[in-house]
């Protein structure tokens, strides 16, 4: 059977970042759930992790991030980066009234 998958992808600044979902994520040699890299612009995320839709939206988020982070040039620490993933997916959890307005 031949069927097509579009790659995800997300818009950050002028670029549309793939996402793409891999067996294994390594960040320096190591084990990840998801990693951004730079050059060219791709988001790799651990396939295993499509069973756990929130903690996917979490590490999206995170590497969405990373990209936003390197693509501004805005100065995060890895640390503050982590605060905000969290933060962000529970403030979107907890905000029918964005996620109503964002998917529209
Ligand atoms: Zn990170």
């Amino acid at each position: 059977m031949y069927y097509c998958q579009v790659m995800p992808t997300v818009r950050i600044g002028p670029y549309k970042v793939p996402i793409k979902f891999v067996a294994k994520v390594q960040v320096d040699g190591e084990p990840a759930f998801g990693s951004y890299c730079d050059d060219p612009h791709t988001i790799e995320i651990e396939r295993s992790l499509k069973e756990r839709p929130e903690q996917l939206c979490n590490i999206v988020l995170h590497e969405c991030l990373e990209a936003i982070d390197a693509i501004y040039a805005v100065g995060l620490q890895h640390s503050q980066i982590e605060v905000l993933s969290t933060a962000l997916t529970e403030t979107l959890r907890g905000s029918k009234y964005l996620r109503e307005r964002l998917a529209s």
